[in-house]
């Protein structure tokens, strides 16, 4: 499949240049290792930048954020950014007056220029350059319900370095690049997302393989926060509310980091961006929990969700929720709240949404804008407020126009009960 020469293991070494110190959200330790669990508290590690002023760079995409991005370099073939512009077609809908909207995907006539069309391409960026910089000559093991994959699939294809992707069967058709696929291993998992990221997590634990570590993952989470910051750039204030849809609330926890950092800034105030976040019941653990219900009381099991959802990218049996610097502790101090969204509000918000901005989005993302009905109806926002609505992913059909895609072929298919066979035949082909 593909060579490495020798794999040499190492801690990684964040904050090189002194550009950030990495600390507990919960408990404010200094950490050693970006993707480490406090061992105080368990709480997330965080990236505490040095610079405190906002100061966006002449440079392409997310990259001109690089001050508060963990990486010292950039790579200019990656890192395509959301676009932010204020909706006039939802907004007279619903009868807003700013309404402002995060667009991840493509569409060329806004600018929009990310070909794997999710906001999953602002993680995969600066998670790629972080682990090129630490020198660390390990490959990346991603487990994904299928935008993670693809997204790091492309930006993997673009910079050269190995990844391997843990992807459950029924996902595999998500998996394309719109480049000649690199060092990319697919392994198909039978079974749901929790399976694939079991699997993942037997391998990555190994010498030689690294985890991308998920909402731990600081890259990551600076990458998505990016959204907010790329609105403050263009319109100069911190949004009153932030709506999106989650399956682990990592996009969630990032705007309210990225909140934080501005308003130590000192030039957007004091008020953190409200976070109003949305999933798609009745498979949906983060809504569960904050209405308080039991894990009887939840409609989905160990082997997922009973029900098919609007979209699966959504379901993760696992959310970092109560985890210091989670996503209770963000809902919580940006006072905001957490949404339950059915099918078929999705079903109709996508189609609203579509037929006045002119757009495909992609169905997790119409869970946000049902979550946006939903608050206008009960008065959770008013019409003068100035919202952000994150439109995590689109522009697939658009994309069809303008680029051929080429489909991912599994390279090694496996059973959740298999792992030890599956794993010394992953080894052989890649030392091989
Ligand atoms: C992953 C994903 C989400 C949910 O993101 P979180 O990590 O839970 O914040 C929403 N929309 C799309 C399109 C996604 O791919």
């Amino acid at each position: 499949m593909y060579k490495i020469e020798k794999i040499i293991c190492r801690d990684g070494q964040p904050g090189s240049m002194g550009k950030y110190t990495l600390r507990c959200a919960g408990c404010g330790n200094v950490l050693s290792d970006t993707i480490t669990s406090c061992p105080m508290d368990g709480g997330l590690p965080r990236a505490d930048y040095l610079k405190r002023r906002f100061n966006p760079r002449e440079l392409p995409g997310i990259w001109s954020f690089i001050d508060w991005l963990p990486v010292d370099g950039w790579n200019p073939g990656t890192g395509a950014s959301s676009v932010t512009y204020k909706s006039s077609g939802l907004a007279d809908e619903l009868g807003l007056n700013n309404l402002y909207i995060s667009f991840s995907g493509y569409w060329p006539e806004r600018g929009a220029q990310m070909r794997t069309c999710s906001f999953k391409e602002l993680e995969a960026a600066p998670t790629m350059q972080m682990l090129l910089e630490s020198g660390v000559k390990e490959i990346l093991v991603v487990a994904s319900a299928g935008n993670t994959a693809r997204a790091f699939a492309e930006v993997c294809s673009i910079t050269g370095q190995p990844v391997i992707l843990f992807v459950p069967t029924q996902s595999l058709d998500r998996l394309w690049t719109t480049i000649e696929p690199g060092r990319v291993l697919v392994v198909g998992v039978d079974g749901d997302y929790a399976d694939a990221i079991k699997l993942a997590g037997v391998l990555s634990s190994r010498t030689g393989f690294r985890p991308e570590g998920g909402a731990r993952n600081i890259a990551r989470r600076d990458g998505m926060g990016t959204v907010l910051l790329d609105h403050v750039r263009r319109f100069g204030s911190l949004p009153d509310h932030y709506f999106q849809a989650i399956g682990s609330g990592t996009g969630g926890i990032a705007v309210w980091e990225a909140s934080m950092r501005l308003i130590g800034d000192g030039r957007f105030g004091c008020t953190p961006t409200r976070l109003h976040l949305a999933q798609n019941i009745p498979c949906a653990p983060v809504h569960a929990m904050w209405i308080g219900l039991s894990p009887e009381e939840m409609n989905f099991d160990a082997h997922g969700c009973p029900e098919g959802m609007h979209d699966d990218v959504l379901f993760n049996r696992n959310p970092p929720y109560a985890v210091p610097g989670g996503v209770r502790d963000a809902v919580i101090s940006s006072s905001g709240r957490i949404y339950g969204i059915d099918n078929a509000r999705a079903a109709s918000a996508q189609k609203l949404f579509e037929g006045r901005e002119g757009i495909d989005i992609l169905p997790a993302a119409a869970v946000a804008v049902a979550a946006l009905i939903e608050a206008v109806g009960s008065g959770a926002v008013g019409r003068d407020d100035e919202i952000l609505l994150n439109i995590t992913g689109g522009g697939v059909k658009r994309l069809a126009e303008d680029h051929s895609r080429i489909r991912l072929e599994c390279d090694i298919r496996v059973d959740v009960e298999d792992s030890a066979n599956v794993l010394s035949s992953i080894e052989e082909m890649i030392y091989a």
